[in-house]
C-alpha cells in the first residue's frame, strides 16, 4: 500500500505510514469498519470527522451536566421556610389596602 502523501510503500497491516505517519486506514468510530479513506464510512455512512466532533461535544455536555448536579442547591427546609414569605407579603398588602379603604 502506497502512502498518499510521501509515496512510501507500506505493509498492508500498518494503519499509519511508517515514514510520515499519515493515516493509511480509518476506523469508523460507529461500526468499527476499517477503510482506506476518511470522510464518510463506506459501511454505515457516518461522517467520521463529524462523528468525532460530536463525541467531543457530547462528552463536554455530559461533563457540564455533572458539574451542575454537584453544584449547590438550597435544601428542602429552605423552600419550606422561604416559600410562604411572598404569600405573607401579598396578604399584608391586601389587608393594608383594605384597611385604608375603610
Ligand atoms: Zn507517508
Ligand atoms: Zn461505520
Amino acid at each position: 500500500m502506497q502512502c498518499p502523501k510521501c509515496k512510501t510503500e507500506n505493509s498492508e497491516r500498518v494503519s499509519y505510514c511508517v515514514r510520515c505517519h499519515t493515516p493509511l486506514k480509518y476506523t469508523c468510530p460507529a461500526c468499527r469498519h476499517v477503510q482506506l479513506q476518511g470522510g464518510i464510512c463506506e459501511k454505515c455512512g457516518v461522517n467520521l470527522a463529524k462523528y468525532a466532533a460530536m463525541q467531543v461535544f457530547l462528552a463536554k455536555d455530559a461533563a457540564e451536566e455533572k458539574r451542575q448536579n454537584t453544584g449547590w442547591r438550597p435544601p428542602l427546609w429552605a423552600h419550606i421556610i422561604f416559600f410562604p414569605i411572598p404569600a405573607v407579603i401579598q396578604l399584608t398588602l391586601y389587608l393594608v389596602r383594605k384597611a385604608r379603604r375603610q
